[in-house]
């Protein structure tokens, strides 16, 4: 199948902003402009609900939302489906003293999506280091009505686990730098990556060690709970091959981090990882992959990574 008849299988998905209105606002208006509840692959006029992600709506790859008034006031954002799961499964809290990290921010719709789920209360440190992609970054917050983000200009690697201001820090979301080799809807493409076209296994490689350390890096947050890992790739070697190696360096032994249980991530999704990609095949379960156009989405990844309690060892 070539990326074309990929992308056509492709929905066109809309998350609602809860931040502006709600998902039942959302859909009497889409209803009232005569869109209708049914298959969006099989009539321009039918729209979904996802099973999946709350607040997702599913239309015709054939309608466009760009200029959309709800989509430049913030009310919709244009999101894949797939791209919605790293939120989701990161799941912060809506309280007042949450303190979150999205590691690798621009353009931001990962970053909007976590200030919906927690309300807009507490705070969320959006990092982004490159220059222009922050500028970007600043304006779909702003559009977003983001109250609670604080976008920073500052290479994630960077960032001392020590200072007081993360002392806090209990979520942390990775969405680094990959190949892109997942993404074969192009305007997703355009808004949400950097897309290298031409990987050969030196720069998958490069890649993989960049994600590691990003990794390693999160690991180190004193107060880190829950980190959630993904990627637009296809490849093992920056899905599978990364998480394997993240589980057992010693960031994460002597923090003691463990997978995400099958249930904690996304229980009823059926694609989960390669088992003989894993040092454990039964981690496989662990892990979320999507599949280019045969998901209805773009090829993604989702890792999530617990920190252990004391009642954890005992199930292990
Ligand atoms: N999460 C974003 C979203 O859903 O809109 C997409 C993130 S994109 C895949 C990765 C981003 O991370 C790029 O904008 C890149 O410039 C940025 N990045 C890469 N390495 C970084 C680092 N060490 N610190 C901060 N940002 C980084």
């Amino acid at each position: 199948q070539t990326d074309d008849a990929r992308a056509a299988s492709i929905p066109r998905y809309i998350r609602v902003n809860r931040t502006c209105w709600s998902t039942k606002e959302a859909l009497a208006t889409f209803q009232s402009q005569g869109y209708q509840l049914g298959d969006p692959l099989a009539s321009s006029k039918a729209f979904k609900q996802d099973d999946h992600i709350p607040d997702l709506f599913a239309f015709n790859p054939s309608v466009r939302f760009t200029e959309d008034p709800l989509y430049l006031s913030g009310k919709i954002i244009l999101q894949d489906k797939a791209s919605c799961f790293p939120a989701h499964v990161l799941a912060p809290p809506a309280r007042d003293d949450a303190v979150v990290i999205d590691a690798t921010a621009a353009p931001g719709n990962k970053t909007s999506h976590l200030c919906a789920i927690m309300q807009n209360k507490g705070k969320v440190f959006a990092f982004e280091r490159d220059r222009k992609r922050f500028t970007t970054l600043k304006t779909m917050l702003s559009r977003a009505h983001c109250s609670n983000v604080e976008a920073v200009n500052s290479d994630f690697l960077t960032i001392s686990p020590d200072d007081p201001k993360y002392i806090g820090v209990t979520h942390i979301l990775l969405d680094p730098s990959c190949s892109g080799s997942g993404i074969v809807n192009r305007l997703d493409h355009l808004l949400d990556n950097e897309q290298d076209d031409d990987v050969d296994s030196e720069r998958l490689n490069k890649l993989a060690a960049f994600q590691l350390k990003m990794i390693r890096h999160a690991m180190t947050f004193p107060s880190v709970q829950r980190i959630v890992y993904s990627t637009c790739s296809v490849h093992a070697v920056e899905n599978e091959h990364v998480v394997r190696e993240a589980i057992k360096t010693e960031e994460a032994t002597r923090g003691q981090f463990r997978l995400g249980r099958r249930e904690e991530i996304l229980s009823t999704w059926p694609r989960r990882g390669i088992p003989e990609e894993m040092d454990h095949p039964a981690d496989a379960e662990s892990v979320v992959r999507c599949s280019p156009g045969e998901d209805r989405t773009n090829g993604f990844f989702v890792s999530l990574f617990v920190r252990m309690r004391e009642d954890d060892a005992e199930v292990q």
